[in-house]
């Protein structure tokens, strides 16, 4: 239905009442959730979840760790071996490069939110298999809704063709803002890539300096 017509039908209900002779209506707001209630309705939502085959293996469920009112947010692919052992997203060596990252733009590791594409920890480390992806991305874009950053750093491949909805790799994506639902979206490398690729480490630095210069000259938002 069109706006003006929704307009024109409440006002004709309200007349309606009106000649019923009801002269005060007491609007009451649903309240509001804190993005801290929103984050534990998400993880009781998700309980002890076998939706997908990633559970068989799995320790514990990662589901994500930061601050709620976070404007910066990082997301990767899925928990690895420490990940899984701890319930932390990027602990073990990917995941101190990542703090690492996060110092060097301004940023200390509990200002920000950082959570993954899938919960379970694959096995063997291999990439999350579509069912998977599909399976278990809707819980993390319940996050996002609840925590609204200003910029998601989407790390790797698979965190940003799922968050992006498109099949083009990381080395196209990177560097460059994208949107995804009013939220600036900045597709770079994964630290697990840096490790083993060193010289990647340089692209991605100026891929992080264009989302503090981003946040710097959010008007909203500043840093
Ligand atoms: S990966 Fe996600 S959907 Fe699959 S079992 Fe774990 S929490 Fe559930």
């Amino acid at each position: 239905m069109r706006l003006e017509n929704l307009r024109g039908e409440i006002k004709d209900h309200l007349l309606d009442l009106q000649d019923k002779g009801i002269e005060e209506l007491v609007i009451r707001r649903a309240p509001r959730l804190s993005p801290e209630v929103k984050l534990q309705k998400i993880r009781e939502e998700i309980g002890d979840c076998t939706r997908c085959k990633l559970c068989q293996g799995r320790t514990h469920i990662v589901f994500g760790v930061g601050d709620p009112h976070a404007r910066l947010m990082f997301v990767g692919e899925g928990p690895g071996r420490d990940e899984d052992l701890q319930g932390e997203p990027f602990v073990g060596r990917a995941g101190q490069l990542l703090t690492k990252m996060i110092e060097a733009m301004g940023f200390k590791r509990a200002e920000v939110y950082i959570g993954n594409v899938v919960k379970c920890r694959p096995p063997e480390n291999r990439l999350p298999e579509p069912d998977e992806v599909a399976t278990c991305s809707p819980f993390l874009l319940k996050q996002i809704a609840a925590i609204r950053p200003k910029v998601i750093v989407v790390l790797g491949n698979l965190a940003a063709q799922t968050l992006l909805q498109t099949k083009k790799g990381i080395t196209q994506l990177r560097g460059n803002f994208q949107e995804l639902r009013g939220i600036q979206v900045m597709p770079t490398f994964h630290p697990a890539y840096l490790l083993r690729n060193p010289d990647a480490k340089r692209p991605c630095w100026e891929d992080l300096k264009k989302v503090v210069a981003w946040m710097a000259s959010c008007p909203y938002n500043p840093v």
